[in-house]
């Protein structure tokens, strides 16, 4: 076809989306949407339920209209193109193979479907691709669910798109199956080098398997970039509590220091690294995440390059093979959690054990003090 407009200025084939928003009557799902997914990349949208992110990839799919803004694939402008027009493949939790049909007719049915007739080379290599070459000659009820999904997989990515959509993919397995698949969908990723942008609630397996994470709530991105970079770094509440979880603590900046800003929590005094306009004189949620943290008994660790906050008492201890979690209910009343590797060399804690929580200035983060502390903490509350 002609149309496709303006001509691509941008290497490979980037899925650009600009201003993309999408209501439903009076309610706003996804809210002026700037994305951009490099080439080749894999990119997941993490969120909590009801955050935009299915009607995003749909939209995509072209399963939905956006109600404003432009969907651009390698250049071109693919918002109003029919589903099919698009050089893209959705795989669904829900697999839905065709039961009457082999895992081969399955796997080569977007070939045969455009009238290429030597299918077996292809449908071969993809079965090898994900594993299930011995399979071929089944049926999918003869296969497990993980086997499903790769079907799934294959079935999809046999029509070479050029970006490989997945809604909740693994959402139907159980948890060790859900981790293999993991495992699975990265390398068969990097193998075939084709963009995948997948959508999920679940934050370690968006953070296990994609290069760069956007995490959404109520139909914007809250922050976008590699899983490290955003769990070391969060920006906002949501994302420090929604993405693992963090120990929020309220503070003062009372000045600076080099590379970094003094803090006041409850009289006592602590360092961060000053970051992104947080080092201003002013109230702050200061963060750490609790395995950062670790426990000493009152008074028995010198503290002069840590952050020390002391009058902790032991109100918690849950033993959980890899570590030890506890809560620290600290004087001013909040419980601070502490996660303690079992590494056999450091002390064990009881209930009523009264201990100081060290940590490494570098660990603390800054989030600005007006935002809501417990945004993003109920998290993997539905379906
Ligand atoms: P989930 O993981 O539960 O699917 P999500 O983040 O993918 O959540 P969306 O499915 O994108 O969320 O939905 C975003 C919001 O838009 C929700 O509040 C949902 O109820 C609403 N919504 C989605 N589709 C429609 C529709 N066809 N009509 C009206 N509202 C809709």
């Amino acid at each position: 076809m002609a149309e496709g407009g303006a001509e691509s200025e941008t290497a490979g084939a980037d899925l650009v989306l600009q201003g993309v928003t999408k209501r439903f009557a009076s309610f706003l799902a996804v809210d002026d949407l700037d994305l951009e997914v490099p080439s080749g990349s894999f990119f997941a949208l993490l969120g909590p339920s009801g955050c935009g992110k299915t009607t995003t990839l749909r939209m995509v799919a072209g399963l939905e209209e956006p109600t404003s803004g432009t969907i651009l694939l390698g250049g071109e402008d693919i918002s109003h193109l029919k589903p099919y027009r698009r050089p893209v493949n959705t795989v669904f939790q829900s697999y839905a193979l065709f039961p009457h049909m082999t895992i081969f007719e399955n796997v080569a049915f977007g070939l045969r479907r455009t009238g290429v007739k030597d299918v077996k080379a292809q449908v071969g290599e993809m079965l090898e691709l994900v594993e299930l070459a011995e399979y071929a000659a089944r049926k999918p009820t003869q296969l497990s669910g993980g086997q499903q999904q790769r079907v799934a997989l294959a079935r999809a990515l046999i029509n070479r798109p050029k970006v490989l959509l997945l809604d909740e993919p693994l959402g139907a397995l159980d948890l060790k199956l859900r981790r293999q698949m993991q495992i699975e969908l990265k390398r068969i990723q990097t193998e075939v080098g084709i963009t995948f942008v997948h959508v999920t609630h679940d934050q370690e397996e968006a953070m296990t398997m994609a290069d760069t994470v956007a995490v959404m709530n109520g139909g914007l991105i809250e922050q976008m970039g590699a899983p490290m970079d955003l769990y070391e770094h969060p920006r906002t509440t949501f994302v420090a509590n929604f993405l693992g979880q963090s120990n929020l603590i309220r503070g003062t900046v009372t000045g600076r220091e080099g590379k970094e800003v003094d803090v006041d929590v409850e009289g006592t005094r602590l360092r961060a690294p000053a970051a992104g306009g947080q080092d201003s004189v002013g109230e702050v949620w200061l963060g750490i995440r609790p395995e950062k943290v670790f426990l000493a008994a009152a008074g028995t660790e010198d503290g002069a390059r840590s952050n020390v906050l002391g009058g902790g008492v032991i109100s918690d201890v849950s033993f959980i093979g890899v570590s030890t979690q506890y809560l620290a209910r600290m004087p001013w009343g909040q419980e601070l959690m502490v996660f303690e590797q079992n590494t056999g060399a450091r002390q064990n804690f009881r209930v009523g054990d009264t201990v100081d929580l060290h940590w490494t200035p570098d660990h603390t983060f800054l989030l600005d003090a007006s935002q809501d502390a417990r945004a993003g903490v109920e998290r993997e509350d539905a379906t």
